[in-house]
């Protein structure tokens, strides 16, 4: 079995509807997917009527935007009640943050001589959650970058010119709203894009003891062998369910295809398990 539980559609900053990316995954001979748009779960249900058709499995999920120290952290959320209030409240106003943070965006992108408006943004998100990646796009139509992955790296990555800081929920505030509406927490690409001191393993220790962290991503594009290597030995010392996925954002991301990482079928089985057994939505 072929199981990617890491993906996203144009609901959030991928390039594919859901219906679009679960034929794809079809395509493709993936069993199963899981759907996790950032900080939102509206492609759900379209996704769910897609891989009915398709005959695939479609895992619920959502990548919550959290920070611990400032920085960001990208949490995987399996299987939460999509309508339980708390949650959906939070996750609200870490979009609002999202959307507010635009204008201050492009005003700067302006100063650095790459006029845009946030019109030009909206053209590019048609989904619910906007992002960096909505406004890299806005700057390749207009010329300024040949691709997404070239906006970052010159302007848009956190600590570059026109980067804005935006609102995300404190991490373990972010696990136990998982855990309230019956999800299970696994935290994304934990040590990726340089960020293995932020998380080092007595903090993810933490995480696992006190606050009910299920797992961890550990077959990801941005983790090299070396760091999945040691993010094993983690995840068996922690007894953490380890998960694989690509990532995928469609035509937004180069390095990630569907299906560029894997989770093995028996940690399939234990997380649609867990979730099925305190109630959430598989
Ligand atoms: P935002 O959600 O607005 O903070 O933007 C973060 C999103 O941008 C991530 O979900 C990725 O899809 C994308 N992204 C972040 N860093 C990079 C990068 N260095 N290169 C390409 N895409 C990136
Ligand atoms: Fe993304
Ligand atoms: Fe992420
Ligand atoms: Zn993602």
């Amino acid at each position: 079995m072929r199981i990617d539980l890491h993906t996203h559609t144009l609901v959030s900053d991928g390039t594919d509807t859901p219906t679009q990316l679960v034929r794809k995954a079809a395509e493709e001979g993936l069993d199963a997917i899981g759907l996790t748009d950032h900080d939102t779960f509206d492609g759900l249900r379209e996704a769910k009527l897609a891989a009915e058709q398709a005959g695939i499995g479609v895992l619920a999920g959502m990548e919550f935007s959290t920070e611990k120290d400032g920085k960001s952290v990208h949490l995987l959320a399996y299987g939460c009640d999509p309508h339980d209030e708390d949650l959906l409240d939070e996750l609200a106003r870490v979009r609002v943050g999202r959307s507010d943070r635009v204008p201050t965006m492009v005003a700067r992108l302006t100063e650095l001589g790459m006029p845009i408006t946030v019109q030009d943004v909206l053209e590019h998100a048609s989904g619910t959650s906007l992002g960096r990646p909505h406004i890299a796009d806005a700057m390749v139509a207009k010329g300024y970058v040949p691709h997404r992955d070239e906006a970052f790296r010159l302007w848009l990555h956190e600590g570059s010119p026109a980067y804005v800081d935006r609102y995300s929920t404190e991490l373990t505030q972010a696990i136990a709203l998982v855990h309230r509406a019956n999800g299970v927490a696994v935290l994304a690409h934990p040590w990726g894009r340089g960020r293995r001191d932020d998380l080092p393993e007595a903090y993810l220790a933490e995480l696992v003891h006190e606050h009910g962290l299920e797992g961890i991503e550990v077959d990801h594009p941005d983790h090299d062998d070396v760091t999945r290597t040691d993010l094993r030995t983690v995840a068996d010392r922690l007894g953490l369910l380890v998960t694989g996925s690509s990532d995928h954002h469609g035509l937004g991301k180069r390095n990630n295809p569907l299906g560029a990482g894997l989770t093995h079928p028996d940690v399939y089985a234990e997380l649609v398990r867990r979730i099925t057994a305190q109630g959430g939505h598989a």
